[in-house]
């Protein structure tokens, strides 16, 4: 896979060393147990994947060499660059200001912008309105471009389903940035809907079914339909596209449950399905599916407890956290501050959006052990300042320094 030159910063010794060995005893990805970090009194189980994936990369190395290569310019990201808050400040930091916030809602109007400007468009990707109204400024949208292939791949899916006159049906977070612009992209090409979850799959199945009134759709859907969608007509034909973050398992059950909806509809079978679903596989991206499998291979290891670090809003480190949470105690953090002393955690609770405060949340026996992933945006830096903060709370330990030495011989 391509490399990219992202700041130094954003890496660890300790890391880098873990998954360099790991690549080499296992390059075609299929073992997918955590590694051990033996420290003593603390045995840290990291998983088999975790961390900045393509996108991410992809995504800082144009942004900070965009910063680099034009002094003097007015620099703007449409909105977060990716959901970690470390590398949206680091880039505030150096001068970059952002438009939009993570809702969509405008921080600085786009009347403010000139043709002399660059804008960056963020990973998720834009709608194609946006780029409309940039394009008409005269700015250059190509050229400072930083949407991941992998949600292009999404937009091209749902135009081919669209091609054979399917109607899109998108499953992602409504509100979500790269929701938002695939939903702008395939509403470009046919009629589409946006289900949030399997509540939701279940509700749009209702109104496939004829069990409720075509009319309440409108507001059920609210704000997730495309303009001029007849409930009537337009759910005749459908096929699914995901947001390239969801949750795997989710997925799969939203897809085979529409199927089978329009089987029980149509009176279908397997030669005839395709005459109204279209026959597609998911489009959840590589990062998506070797974290969360990690994270499966990882839960497979008895542990005290897991440590989930990540942007709390980011999608991706969500799904991680929700894994973990049916088998151990959780804690999501954003950082290794969130650790305040070896008794007490600051955590964020994402089904409530609140962060809480846990006591105790380390065992008292030894050795303790504890899981550890982090999302896709999450810089490897942080997730060694994590493990640092846990072995402060050993003395006996064995220092970072003496595990990446042994790992890296
Ligand atoms: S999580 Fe997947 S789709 Fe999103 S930026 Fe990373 S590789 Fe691309």
């Amino acid at each position: 896979m391509k490399s990219f030159d992202v700041p130094v910063v954003y890496r660890s010794p300790l890391i880098s060393a873990v998954k360099k060995a790991r690549k080499e005893e296992d390059r075609m990805k299929k073992d997918f147990s955590p590694t051990l970090l033996h420290f003593g009194p603390l045995k840290i189980y990291l998983a088999r994947h975790f961390g900045f994936c393509y996108g991410v990369e992809n995504a800082i190395d144009i942004a900070f060499r965009t910063v680099e290569e034009n002094p003097g310019k007015r620099i703007f990201l449409l909105s977060e660059m990716i959901h970690n808050p470390q590398v949206n400040g680091d880039l505030k930091q150096s001068g970059v200001t952002f438009l939009q916030d993570n809702k969509g809602r405008q921080l600085i109007p786009f009347e403010e912008l000139t043709a002399e400007d660059i804008v960056l468009i963020p990973a998720f990707g834009t709608t194609l309105s946006i780029e409309q109204k940039l394009r008409g400024i005269g700015i250059q949208v190509e050229k400072y471009n930083t949407t991941c292939p992998f949600v292009e791949k999404v937009w091209n899916r749902s135009e081919a389903i669209a091609k054979n006159n399917y109607t899109i049906v998108i499953h992602g977070k409504p509100s979500h940035e790269e929701t938002r612009a695939t939903f702008s992209h395939a509403t470009a090409n046919a009629p589409s809907v946006v289900v949030k979850d399997m509540q939701q799959t279940i509700e749009l199945a209702k109104y496939i079914l004829g069990e409720k009134p075509a009319a309440d759709f409108y507001t059920e859907f609210g704000g997730q339909y495309s303009e001029g969608f007849n409930v009537e007509k337009d759910l005749q034909r459908i096929g699914v596209v995901n947001q390239t973050t969801m949750l795997a398992s989710d997925t799969q059950a939203i897809a085979d449950y529409l199927r089978e909806t329009m089987i029980k509809k149509f009176g279908l079978d397997d030669s005839t399905v395709k005459d109204h679903f279209a026959d597609t596989r998911d489009t959840l991206c590589y990062a998506t599916n070797d974290n969360q499998t990690a994270v499966t291979g990882m839960l497979n290891t008895p542990a005290d407890l897991a440590i989930v670090i990540g942007g709390y809003n980011s999608s991706n480190t969500s799904h991680l956290v929700e894994l973990c949470e049916e088998i151990l105690p959780t804690y999501f953090i954003s950082s290794e501050e969130k650790i305040l002393s070896p008794q007490t955690i600051l955590h964020y609770n994402f089904h409530t959006n609140e962060e809480l405060v846990t006591n105790d949340y380390l065992p008292s026996k030894e050795p303790v052990s504890i899981l550890i992933t982090s999302g896709a945006s999450c810089p490897d830096a942080l997730v060694e300042a994590v493990i640092r903060k846990l072995v402060s709370f050993y003395p006996q330990s064995k220092t970072v320094e003496d595990i990446t030495e042994a790992i890296s011989k």
